[in-house]
């Protein structure tokens, strides 16, 4: 039902993405990564995308550019955290490419772990109703859907990351900051930090 190998991935900067990527080239996918330029105040998102895409094997890389399309913090048009239904949005535009090129698969690297830590609701289109209405859709139209990392922790990926031999020294998950470090403080990099914590002690 799905013949071939080849794979479009949706590619944020941060160890999801690097770790899902690299998971999909070990596992002899032909991968083709897509950037979203969405107009991130935090441009490391973007730049460290397009390295790691090269660095863990995507065949191609594209940019996507979507500027002045959501609402959110993250590109500087709103308060919040969320951007109210991008993954919608990259999903589907994964879906037409992978149509383009003749993919019958797609990667996206949907952590559920990836809201505010304070936060006890998920993001829409990151709950499992989302992923599975979305999975069987693109089934039926021939296109498997694969998001391995839905329930794993953020210690989870660290450690698997890892063991991959993922460098995530080279990944960027803050959502705020302008410069080239990452601010500390925003959710991303909240979580992030914790994350690695855990991670190095040890526990998962
Ligand atoms: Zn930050």
């Amino acid at each position: 039902m799905f013949p071939n190998r080849r794979a479009v991935i949706l590619m944020g900067g941060g160890i999801d993405s690097a770790t899902l990527l690299k998971l999909a080239t070990v596992q002899l996918y032909e991968v083709h990564a897509l950037v979203f330029d969405y107009g991130q105040v935090s441009r490391g998102d973007i730049t460290h995308a397009h390295h790691n895409a090269k660095a863990h094997g995507a065949k191609s890389v594209k940019t996507v550019a979507l500027d002045g399309v959501f609402v959110s913090a993250l590109n500087g048009n709103g308060t919040g955290s969320e951007v109210p239904f991008r993954n919608l949005v990259f999903m589907s535009i994964a879906a037409a490419h992978a149509k383009a090129i003749r993919a019958g698969h797609i990667f996206m690297g949907l952590c559920r772990s990836d809201v505010e830590p304070k936060t006890s609701e998920l993001f829409a289109d990151t709950s499992g109703g989302f992923v599975a209405s979305a999975a069987e859709f693109l089934d039926e139209q021939g296109i498997q859907f694969h998001a391995p990392l839905v329930d794993v922790t953020k210690s989870g990926v660290i450690n698997l990351a890892r063991a991959l031999g993922v460098d995530l020294s080279k990944s960027w998950s803050c959502w705020k900051s302008t410069t080239r470090k990452p601010c500390g403080v925003c959710g991303a990099c909240k979580q992030r930090n914790r994350g690695f914590r855990i991670a190095d002690a040890g526990e998962s």
